[in-house]
């Protein structure tokens, strides 16, 4: 029986993909879960150098993806949900593509799935890397989330370890309810700030309530923190990075410091983001015991993941793909444009799709002003692009200025009239405008379709 339900929902995915039905990503998984629930325990034990998941608000494909190019360079062979699928059916498709031969499993995994899955996975490992406010009409509150991860790690066994991010306060106390934790973070660096900005979550001590006092802070509520009434404050990091120097839109060198050693790290992805991405990805590799060597390879062979830093040749313009889908990581976006020189042509596409988040409040809480002066051309797009106009708009940018184009073809083929034949644009959109702007690239016989992507 339990070859028979993998065979039919193996089937079900290659058909779809025949049929032209999109990816089929999830489709044989969620088939499989259906005909026979307990599979996806069963495939997940099948794993014997055990399971790695990764949730985060904002970076999980990405570390995913870097973890993953660890491991090959290493010689580790491994399954994984590398499309960003990471709900239940997405899990137990790529489980179901495995080969017979994977030992060790790296999947993304979405916040408000983790405690189901991890329930089902029995990981070795789970990284929780930041929690920022998110499609707040679908997954509540922050504290929601929080809440359920809590439950959930009170439940883990001991030798599951937690890696946690010791700079996002809330979840670092989470690190006090499991004995098996290491932490991560960010050092002293002349990219933080002493401001918090307005965007920030999690400015409250979890255990008391009591204000947070910063004395660095780098994205969004994350940095050096301490309560001003209790005793809580940001635990020692196992893993620091140190000696960050960012090098515009190209990437990023820094140090990964432990107690035993020092690893120098070229990292081709821009922002700081990636560096707490990168560092998540070292924290897994050294516990699995993967050499510093192997690590440094690894991720100075990095390519973006799909839309995250990606750059793509279009009819000779450069586009550069920055996915902004929650405040944080739109804010972490604009800081990184801002190492670049000179003007830019910035497209911003919104949509409120599911995937999205229907609720479009959060570009409120962007601080896009901070790039108005180095604006050259501003596109709009997407199914809400007048929403997004108006936020421009209200903040001074002028509206004369502002080219909308609600269909993604449209605003392509505008850019070239902005930018110069072959000009650079910078574009950010949701998740869903992103899809939409791959499918028009793919049309143009730009890029791949990113279900192509292993
Ligand atoms: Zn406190």
């Amino acid at each position: 029986m339990r070859h028979i339900a993998r065979f039919l929902a193996k089937t079900a995915g290659q058909l779809s993909r025949v049929l032209g039905r999109g990816g089929g990503t999830s489709i044989p998984g969620t088939l499989l879960m259906k005909l026979r629930p307990r599979t996806l325990q069963e495939m997940a034990r099948e794993l014997d150098q055990g399971i790695v998941v990764i949730s985060a608000t904002n970076g999980k494909t990405t570390t995913t993806r870097m973890i993953s190019n660890i491991a090959q360079k290493s010689g580790f062979s491994y399954v994984t949900n590398a499309s960003g699928a990471n709900l239940t059916g997405g899990i137990a498709s790529a489980l179901l593509e495995k080969n017979p031969e994977d030992s060790f499993g790296i999947f993304e995994i979405d916040e408000a799935a983790l405690p189901d899955l991890v329930n089902q996975l029995e990981p070795t490992i789970i990284i929780l890397m930041n929690l920022f406010r998110d499609q707040l009409d679908r997954y509540g509150e922050l504290e929601t989330t929080l809440l359920k991860w809590a439950e959930m790690i009170r439940t883990l066994p001991a030798t599951t370890k937690l890696l946690i991010n010791a700079d996002d306060p809330a979840l670092a106390y989470l690190g006090a309810l499991h004995t098996n934790v290491e932490f991560f973070g960010v050092g002293e660096t002349q990219y933080g700030s002493s401001e918090i900005p307005h965007a920030a979550d999690s400015l409250y001590c979890q255990k008391c309530d009591g204000a947070l006092l910063f004395s660095q802070t780098t994205i969004g509520q994350m940095g050096h923190w301490k309560c001003q009434k209790c005793d809580l404050e940001r635990p020692e990091p196992s893993y620091t990075a140190t000696a960050i120097t960012l090098k515009e839109l190209k990437g990023a060198e820094f140090k990964v410091t432990t107690a035993l050693s020092t690893t120098d790290i070229h990292l081709p992805l821009a922002g700081l983001h990636n560096i707490y991405n990168a560092l998540a990805a070292c924290a897994v590799c050294a516990t699995v015991n993967i050499s510093s060597s192997h690590i440094q390879e690894g991720l100075g062979s990095m390519r973006a993941a799909f839309g995250r830093n990606e750059v793509i040749d279009y009819q000779g313009l450069e586009l550069l793909l920055l996915l902004a889908k929650n405040p944080a990581g739109a804010n972490q976006n604009l800081k990184t444009v801002l190492l670049s020189q000179g003007k830019i042509h910035l497209a911003v596409l919104l949509n409120d799709r599911t995937a999205d988040g229907q609720d479009v409040s959060w570009i409120w809480d962007v601080d896009y002003e901070m790039i108005f002066d180095r604006i050259a051309s501003l596109s709009i797009g997407g199914d809400r692009a007048y929403d997004m106009a108006l936020r421009f708009y209200y903040s001074g940018f002028p509206l004369d200025q502002i080219h909308i184009a609600t269909k993604v073809k449209d605003l392509l083929s505008h850019l070239p009239t902005v930018a110069g034949s072959n000009g650079k644009v910078i574009i950010m959109p949701t998740y869903t405008a992103m899809l939409d702007l791959r499918s028009e690239l793919s049309k143009a016989g730009t890029t791949h379709s990113f279900w192509e992507e292993k």
